[in-house]
């Protein structure tokens, strides 16, 4: 049985935390993330060093993380991917580092397995887009991304 008023609470809740992900939050310049002290600068995040008096919020990437909300998932399964496992989760890595150190915001949340898939869920758009591409590119296979929510997450599948 469904208790109606928590189920609208519940989606209260959810259209909340869905709008400070969606909302162009302004920060401050010389705002820092007390979590991974990301840096905001110039009208970005970058990795910097901070200055005492800096002004300390959490970063949209953490607050994901805190969370548990995604902006990309990534399901990946197949026979070949099962057997080259390790070879495609180092790839998955590689990529990770590249966008990270110049995109503080674009992350790997988590990869899991569910249902006879792996799962990788990420803290941005862009890195779930090229890990796709990556994936493509690098074994071929079956590739598709699909955008939600306007564009402000992203479902990749990838099976070969
Ligand atoms: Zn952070």
């Amino acid at each position: 049985m469904v208790n109606r008023r928590y189920a609208r609470k519940d989606k209260l809740i959810k259209e909340e935390r869905h709008d400070t992900y969606r909302s162009r939050v302004k920060f401050l310049d010389g705002t820092f993330c007390p979590e991974c002290d990301a840096l905001y600068k110039g009208g970005r995040w970058v990795w910097g060093s901070i200055v005492t008096g800096e002004i300390e919020t959490v970063c949209p990437a953490c607050r994901r993380i805190k969370d548990r909300y995604p902006a990309g998932y990534i399901r990946i399964k197949g026979s070949f991917f099962r057997e080259n496992r390790e070879e495609i989760t180092n790839l998955i890595r590689n990529i990770e580092d590249k966008e990270k150190s110049s995109r503080p915001l674009q992350r790997i949340m988590d990869i899991s397995e569910e249902k006879g898939s792996t799962v990788v869920t990420t803290t941005g758009i862009h890195i779930a887009r090229r890990i796709g591409d990556a994936l493509y590119n690098s074994y071929q296979g079956e590739l598709d991304m699909n955008y939600e929510e306007g564009q402000k997450r992203i479902r990749v599948n990838w099976e070969r």
